[in-house]
């Protein structure tokens, strides 16, 4: 397998997150395929969901995305210091302190207050593209609808160019909630008209995201803004297989130690697991220090030893935890452990990790620390064995 030939320690971890880039390009391919002609914006935001933002922005890119877009502006910087020189869109208001570094990385400000506006004028003279949000009922950032207009004529009159105007979907991913998805989106096309009237028709108009992009015709308007289809999941369970995705990411590790129990025992903190005697239990190097939940065993997380589902046994521990491999056949130290992904003809998905631990994909997948190291496989397929693939490690 290709080896974590990263920094120190990383580099000697018997762990890792395999990324296939193919998949990414896959799933990009898909979505640019589907919303055309809209523009597809890839979300690399959280270190790309986990998967490295710069490794997947380039997939990004190269598959047909044309914008990319981050929450921080220091999420932007990363990107540009790899020498991207795509637009970036920052999804939330740089604090005005920042707005200076944002113009001088050349990354587009997403604004809606009073005092965005003033920062960016002040940081950007008269050149600077701006996109303008507004709330349309996630409740989170933007301007209200009856602020949006004031707000674009003290833009306009800072000279400052409004290139974008968008909203956020707060239940795009639900389709018993499709009403309030379109009252959002009757609510932007009532801004946009509010504007146009003002004469600002903003070029590019977005509301979308993957579960928007996917499921809501309407709210592709002229870019979508997707991340975790990008990543190879669905947006949510009920949209399973709407769109074909590969999960990109697979966490893998090597058995570190192995036993068997010649009686009962009970194993991991708290004794909470009872092991049967003349089980095997196998120690793996990943604990959750590294995003795997301490609580995965209490429901029903399991592992893939060997092609078989084999359950955590007991809490997870900071670095390590403990997999049950029961009376059969075992496993030895060095063989691979698959936490998620592809053995043989099982598969473990974030998707299951999240439904049984209450939560959703993103979650799972953010949660994969920066101590993992993190594999890339630039080919078409999931799998490591004999693929060329470029490492990072510690970032
Ligand atoms: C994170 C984010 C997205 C991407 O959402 P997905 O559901 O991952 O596609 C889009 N727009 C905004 C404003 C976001 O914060």
């Amino acid at each position: 397998m290709p080896r974590a030939e990263g920094v120190a320690p990383a580099r000697w971890r018997e762990a890792w997150a395999a990324v296939d880039l193919g998949a990414v390009r896959h799933n990009v391919g898909t979505m640019v395929e589907l919303v055309a002609p809209a523009a597809v914006c890839a979300v690399v935001k959280a270190d790309g969901y986990g998967h490295g933002a710069v490794e997947v922005a380039g997939a990004a890119l190269s598959a047909g995305a044309t914008v990319l877009a981050v929450a921080l502006v220091e999420e932007g910087a990363v990107l540009r210091a790899a020498g991207i020189t795509a637009p970036v869109l920052l999804l939330s208001e740089p604090p005005p302190a920042a707005m200076a570094e944002a113009v001088a990385l050349a990354l587009t400000p997403t604004l809606y207050t009073p005092a965005g506006v003033v920062a960016a004028a002040a940081a950007g003279g008269g050149a600077l593209g701006v996109h303008l949000k507004v709330d349309t009922g996630m409740h989170r950032v933007g301007a209200a609808p009856t602020d949006l207009p004031a707000l674009a004529r003290s833009a306009a009159a800072a000279a400052l160019r409004i290139d974008g105007l968008w909203t956020h979907l707060a239940a795009a991913d639900d389709p018993a909630q499709d009403e309030a998805t379109a009252a959002q989106l009757e609510r932007f096309d009532r801004a946009r008209h509010a504007l146009a009237a003002e004469g600002v028709r903003p070029p590019v108009l977005h509301a979308a995201n993957s579960a928007g992009a996917i499921a809501h015709p309407a709210a592709r308007y002229d870019m979508v803004r997707c991340g975790i289809a990008l990543y190879g999941h669905p947006p949510s369970a009920a949209m399973e297989g709407a769109v074909t995705l590969r999960p990109a990411l697979s966490l893998r590790a090597r058995v570190a130690m192995v036993r068997r129990f010649a009686v009962d025992e009970r194993v991991s903190y708290g004794r909470r697991y009872a092991v049967a005697a003349g089980s095997q239990v196998l120690t793996v190097p990943l604990g959750y220090a590294d995003g795997v939940p301490r609580r995965l065993s209490e429901v029903g997380g399991e592992v893939l030893v060997g092609g078989r589902r084999c359950p955590v046994a007991g809490t997870v521990t900071m670095d390590q935890l403990l997999v049950d491999a029961g009376r059969g056949p075992g496993a030895a130290v060095g063989d691979e452990v698959v936490l998620i992904g592809r053995q043989g003809t099982e598969e473990i998905t974030a998707d299951e990790w999240a439904e049984r631990l209450g939560t959703i994909s993103y979650e799972v997948l953010c949660g994969i620390g920066p101590r993992v190291p993190r594999v890339y496989e630039r080919g078409g397929d999931a799998g490591l064995s004999g693929r060329a693939a470029a490492v990072r490690s510690f970032r």
